[in-house]
């Protein structure tokens, strides 16, 4: 992957982005690799290594349950303390400017919250990983207790509430998306001016076809991820760069 974007792309990026009233970023994995999260695709990413666990066997068997619990506590494990990157510090910049008014977001690692943006400026289309909770009363069960329950009993464990199923409080392939979130990030594609997709291979749908709403509507689409995605040539500009090299203009 490039490092630098074009000079002429950097400065159509930072040009479109002055002009804007309404910026609505959208983000997915590519923005915190440069944080250590592994992305989905990428070579030596979560896929490569473990297929993953719909929601229908999660729902439907305990060892499921058991399995994709202690999978991702191992990769939370292995990943350790995560902070905010240059991406996400841009674009809380951006937010804080009011010039962006909304971040959608696929990650469920919770660090544009982490980087400033105010909670209710960001709409998480995947949920969030940083907490489990049950399904049943929705009581939220951090993933320490979690942990403990798998190393110190058997099979999967149940809300302390109601005896329900516990799970990351992530949205799994075939689980229906979480609607408010998902209107929400309709409404804003719908009405910003300028949309900026950054770090998403746009594969993973329905958010894949939120940049397609907003480009509809009438709002400017950038795309900035470091191979190409579904919609490129749909876009006003695709940038193929690193997106902390990209975006770290909007930190001074
Ligand atoms: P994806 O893995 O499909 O795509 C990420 C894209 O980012 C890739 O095309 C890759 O080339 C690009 N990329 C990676 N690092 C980059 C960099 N430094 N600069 C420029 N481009 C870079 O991810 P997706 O589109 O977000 O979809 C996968 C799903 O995986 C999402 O739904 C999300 O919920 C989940 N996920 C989240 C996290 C997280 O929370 N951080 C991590 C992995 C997967």
């Amino acid at each position: 992957m490039q490092a630098m974007p074009d000079r002429t792309e950097a400065e159509s990026l930072y040009r479109m982005v002055d002009a804007a009233r309404n910026v609505v970023a959208f983000t997915g994995a590519g923005i915190s690799t440069e944080c250590g999260i592994p992305d989905f695709r990428s070579p030596g990413g979560v896929w490569s290594r473990f297929k993953p666990i719909d929601f229908e066997t999660f729902m439907s068997s305990e060892e499921a349950r058991r399995e994709g619990l202690t999978r991702f506590l191992k990769v939370r494990a292995e990943v350790g303390e995560v902070r905010p990157g240059r991406g996400h510090r841009a674009i809380a910049a951006l937010v804080e400017a009011g010039k962006a008014s909304l971040v959608i977001t696929q990650n469920i690692d919770g660090l544009h919250q982490a980087s400033g943006v105010p909670a209710d400026k960001v709409v998480e289309l995947h949920g969030n990983g940083t907490y489990a909770h049950c399904l049943g009363c929705r009581t939220r069960h951090e993933l320490d207790w979690v942990a403990h329950q798998l190393e110190t009993k058997v099979g999967a464990p149940a809300c302390t509430v109601c005896g329900g199923i516990i799970k990351t409080a992530t949205i799994s392939f075939g689980q229906p998306m979480p609607p408010e979130a998902m209107r929400q990030a309709q409404d804003a594609a719908q009405s910003c001016d300028l949309f900026l997709a950054i770090g998403s291979s746009l594969q993973v749908y329905p958010a894949a076809g939120i940049p397609l709403i907003a480009r509809r509507s009438g709002a400017r689409l950038i795309i900035i991820n470091g191979e190409p995605t579904s919609f490129d040539e749909v876009a006003d500009l695709v940038i193929r760069a690193d997106i902390g090299s990209t975006l770290d203009r909007f930190n001074y």
